[in-house]
């Protein structure tokens, strides 16, 4: 009887093996020692939680299975893990309670995890929080754009999973500040709680980190050391879209670490309903603590970000410089560096002067679509200049033919081509109302049906409307 499980426990393995993929075999089942036997309950010890509550997510229909087909009808399963010298038993697959609730928080011989962040040569484990230290918050500017996910972040690195702010999942599109604002806290956290471990890594990383894991059956070295992390930021998480197996073991480091009081911070380029092809026990996770938006900065926000970055690299911009590229980069925080930082290469390298014209260019020659928000005012502007009339005119009450002509080509366009309501479009004619509007969106209607001539017409200033960037 003396050796009896571990002759039983080859004997499961062999059925084991024939069930599952060689790999999962390898990653799960060698890593398994066998440790007891008595009355039908053997007791196996596995490296940690982890492990025990994947064996038990994943294997248990097949444990059971096993344990039944070798020890018969009353055949149980206890796990047992490693929790540093003292062992701590729970009852598993085939047993009656399955419940986990009492496992103890496994302890680790940190020395020996190996991970893909430590710095060799450091005896007591230190991990590179792979933070960039220029963003911080005192360069992320406030606006309305980012309130709330800034003082949540803020909050947040104050107390790293002290508040309700866990997870703090930041949301929005795409170069609006999701990894910087990341970084900060994870910088502001570095600084307050040096002796907190926070890790920073892209979802693209940790997937890879896994895979390679997989390969290497260090699955559980993986998941050993996301467990030391006290502050865990992952980046783009809507890249685990699709990607179960990543999933799977994402959620579990993330329960250990949301257990444990670990702060997790996640960031992602839609809100969780709309991450498609993640696992809905992930996403309903995600919703637990705050959700808060990123949305598209406002003028003042944007001008306050060109200047910081301006006087950061020493540059002074004239106001309508500012003004003008503020004005026309309206979407992605990115770009609007991007021109930045033509601009600066244009004014010190070919020793340009920064002025509207030289914006202008580098507006033009960087951004291929530039944002243009047409205004009634500008398309007013557009259409006098092609008339050579004054804009005046056009507001004014004149009944002259081609005047008429003119100013209801505006309001069409204006109809077209802006989001503006009737009554707003006719308030820029010179008080007219929204009847007036009706009429001479349909007079111009007419007359392009008509008049191929005066379709042309109406084409090439649409054409020149969108073309230019309005100064
Ligand atoms: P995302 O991760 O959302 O795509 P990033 O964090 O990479 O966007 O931001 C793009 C660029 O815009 C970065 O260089 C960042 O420093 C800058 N940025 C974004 N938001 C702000 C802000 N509020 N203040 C200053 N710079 C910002
Ligand atoms: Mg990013």
């Amino acid at each position: 009887m003396d050796q009896g499980y571990e002759i039983i426990w080859q004997k499961c393995l062999k059925i084991i093996k024939k069930n599952i993929p060689a790999q999962s075999f390898k990653t799960w089942f060698e890593p398994i020692c066998p440790v007891a036997l008595n009355d039908s309950v053997l007791t196996i010890q596995v490296p940690n939680k982890f492990f025990y509550e994947w064996l038990e997510e994943h294997y248990v229909n097949l444990l059971k299975m096993t344990i039944r087909q070798e020890l018969g009808e009353k055949g149980q399963l206890e796990y047992q893990i490693h929790v540093n010298n003292k062992n701590k038993r729970i009852p598993g697959a085939g047993s009656q309670d399955t419940s986990s609730n009492q496992i103890e928080k496994p302890g680790f011989e940190t020395d020996q995890i190996k991970n893909p962040f430590v710095i060799p040569g450091i005896k007591k484990i230190r991990i590179d929080a792979q933070l960039n230290p220029t963003y911080l918050f005192e360069n992320f500017i406030e606006g309305d754009c980012n309130r709330l996910a800034r003082s949540a972040g803020v909050a947040v690195a104050k107390k790293p999973g002290g508040t309700a702010f866990n997870p703090l999942f930041i949301f929005g599109k795409v170069g609006l500040g999701k990894t910087h604002l990341a970084h900060a806290i994870g910088n502001e956290i570095k600084q307050k709680s040096p002796n907190k471990t926070t890790l920073y890594v892209s979802s693209e990383k940790f997937t890879n980190q896994f895979i390679e894991s997989l390969k290497n059956n260090a699955v559980n070295d993986f998941v050993n050391f996301y467990q030391l992390i006290d502050v865990l930021i992952v980046d783009d998480i809507q890249f685990l879209s699709n990607k179960q197996k990543t999933q799977d073991i994402f959620f579990h480091i993330f329960n250990q670490l949301h257990q444990n009081g670990k702060q997790l911070i996640l960031t992602s380029d839609r809100p969780p309903k709309d991450l498609i092809g993640v696992e809905e026990r992930l996403i309903s996770r995600f919703k637990w603590g705050l959700n808060a938006d990123l949305q598209v900065p406002d003028l003042e926000t944007r001008m306050a970000i060109v200047e910081s970055k301006m006087t950061r690299e020493g540059f002074a911009l004239p106001g309508e410089v500012t003004e003008f590229i503020s004005y026309n980069i309206k979407n992605n925080i990115r770009e609007l560096e991007g021109v930045l930082i033509s601009l600066i290469a244009q004014s010190s390298l070919n020793r340009r002067e920064i002025n509207i014209d030289l914006a202008k260019e580098v507006i033009q020659n960087f951004v291929s679509e530039i944002s243009k928000e047409v205004t009634v005012e500008f398309i007013q502007k557009m259409v006098a200049e092609y008339y050579d009339l004054k804009v005046e005119n056009l507001k004014g009450k004149t009944r002259k033919r081609s005047i008429v002509i003119a100013r209801q080509l505006s309001m069409y366009l204006a109809k077209n081509m802006t989001n503006k309501s009737l009554k707003v479009i006719g308030d820029n004619f010179g008080g007219r109302d929204h009847s007036t509007v009706i009429y001479s969106c349909k007079a111009v209607k007419d007359l392009l049906d008509t008049d191929i001539l005066f379709k042309d017409t109406v084409e090439t200033i649409e054409k020149k409307i969108k073309m230019s960037v309005h100064s």
